[in-house]
């Protein structure tokens, strides 16, 4: 009998130390092949024909036996991800944009997300009789009496080894475990569905809100300024440190706190390093009684300060470190770029007090006044009024008029009728990021500049 190392049942290979890397390899190849054939087919993509084509053609090869395959390995997962990346950027006019950026352009969630999703999807059928397997062959109910969780809960198993953590039965608890009752109580599969999207998108913005908040002390009036005890933050921010840490050590980070989202390390505002450092920096007294973490902060700061383009702009991620984006592509907005870094260079310009850090933010200044308005509407995250706050916190940081006058500058051209024609109709009209509801702090901002600050991001507080 001949000795093999994989074998293929139900289309997905198996192989011998269950680590499913000829699965994805087959997977991203075919993939690949088929998205190459509707690339020559096709001459233009956009919005609607990608997505529609990308999920009936691609897609599924990607995801067949996704719960049994994975992938569990970062170099798989990559390889995977990459095919979806590589989809994105067939449509002109978001080639530009991050990955993120373009998922939500196109109404997409990452196949990292669909898979967890899929996972919990699963548990959920398996546990309301929606499919027809045993849940207790795979798991079993939690019978603890805590006052913590719901009442679908499941004992976590022991699992030493990564094939058994990455095991379908394990793997899925603590996910499925942290959801509240109302998502796994849904009474039907779409509900649960829908539940399971909204609860994990707000998950995102309340740990922006549950950091930030507290830190910028920018609740109402209504909430008291101390949100959460200090050791509460403290313990918030011990867990950030040592999540950068950790995945530093990884991935050999050039320095000793670094971040990924969706798989990118970014620099920026929105979604990268700069506003946790400059987070950390926010909570009081955090680094005095820290001084192993004060110095990983400074250490990664300075190396931040120090990737500053000639023209003062900053990379949005790691990977386009050395110029990688052609300057017409250059994001230089408060999501990507030297507008939103420059919050934390300020706010490490106040801690350290060193010249090095004022110098840098007078250079973002500088390249966002030279780069001028944005086509792009007129919010906080990549509008003209994000562009506009660089100017009010630069005002605040040195009270220098000249900083003043050219965010009045900028706020007077929103009201013109050549910048209402010709820039972008965001897609939340009236959010605070991306519309009018941002714009307007800025304007009432402007009437008040020695107490601007950017929502969120007030480091003078
Ligand atoms: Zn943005």
């Amino acid at each position: 009998m001949e000795q093999v190392t994989a074998e293929k049942d139900l289309g997905v290979f198996i192989d011998t130390e269950l680590k499913f890397r000829q699965q994805a390899a087959a997977a991203v190849s075919k993939a690949s092949r088929i998205l190459s054939t509707i690339q020559r087919s096709f001459q233009l993509f956009d919005k609607s024909t990608l997505p529609l084509l990308f999920k009936t053609l691609v897609r599924p090869h990607l995801e067949y036996g996704n719960i049994v395959w994975g992938p569990f390995n970062r170099t798989d997962q990559k390889r995977v991800e990459r095919i979806q990346r590589r989809a994105t950027k067939k449509v002109p006019e978001l080639r530009h944009l991050p990955y993120t950026e373009r998922l939500q352009a196109l109404k997409m969630p990452s196949l990292y997300y669909r898979r967890r999703r899929g996972d919990m999807i699963a548990v959920y059928q398996m546990l309301h009789g929606g499919i027809d397997l045993e849940s207790h062959d795979f798991f079993d109910r939690s019978t603890a009496r805590e006052t913590r969780g719901h009442s679908w809960r499941l004992v976590k198993p022991r699992a030493v080894t990564r094939v058994r953590r990455n095991a379908f039965s394990v793997r899925v608890i603590n996910d499925w475990n942290g959801l509240p009752s109302e998502v796994v109580d849904a009474s039907t599969l779409n509900q649960f569905k829908n539940r399971l999207d909204t609860h994990w998108a707000n998950l995102l913005f309340e740990l922006f809100a549950v950091l930030v908040a507290p830190v910028c002390r920018l609740t109402s009036p209504s909430v008291p300024a101390q949100v959460l005890p200090q050791e509460r933050m403290f313990a918030l921010c011990d867990a950030i440190v040592q999540s950068g840490r950790e995945y530093s050590l990884r991935q050999r980070s050039p320095v000793p706190l670094m971040y990924a989202y969706y798989d990118t390390e970014y620099l920026g505002a929105a979604h990268g390093i700069s506003a946790i450092l400059q987070m950390l920096m926010s909570v009081p007294d955090y680094l005095l009684t820290r001084p192993d973490v004060s110095r990983d902060v400074k250490t990664t700061l300075d190396f931040l300060t120090s990737l500053q383009q000639a023209n003062g702009n900053y990379p949005c991620a790691m990977d386009e470190l050395g110029g990688r984006r052609p300057e017409p592509e250059e994001l230089i907005h408060w999501c990507h770029g030297a507008p939103g870094v420059v919050y934390m260079l300020a706010k490490a310009y106040l801690v350290f007090k060193e010249e090095k850090y004022l110098h840098a933010c007078l250079k973002c200044g500088d390249i966002t006044w030279q780069k001028g308005l944005l086509r792009k509407g007129p919010g906080i995250c990549h509008g003209v009024a994000g562009s506009g706050y660089v100017f009010l916190l630069l005002y605040r940081l040195t009270g220098d008029q000249r900083h003043l006058h050219r965010a009045q500058q900028f706020a007077s051209a929103i009201f013109t009728e050549q910048f209402q024609r010709h820039s972008r109709q965001p897609d939340c009209p009236y959010s605070l990021f991306e519309g009018l509801a941002g714009t307007v702090c800025f304007l009432a901002d402007l009437m008040q500049p020695e107490k601007a600050s950017f929502p969120f991001f007030d480091i003078f507080s």
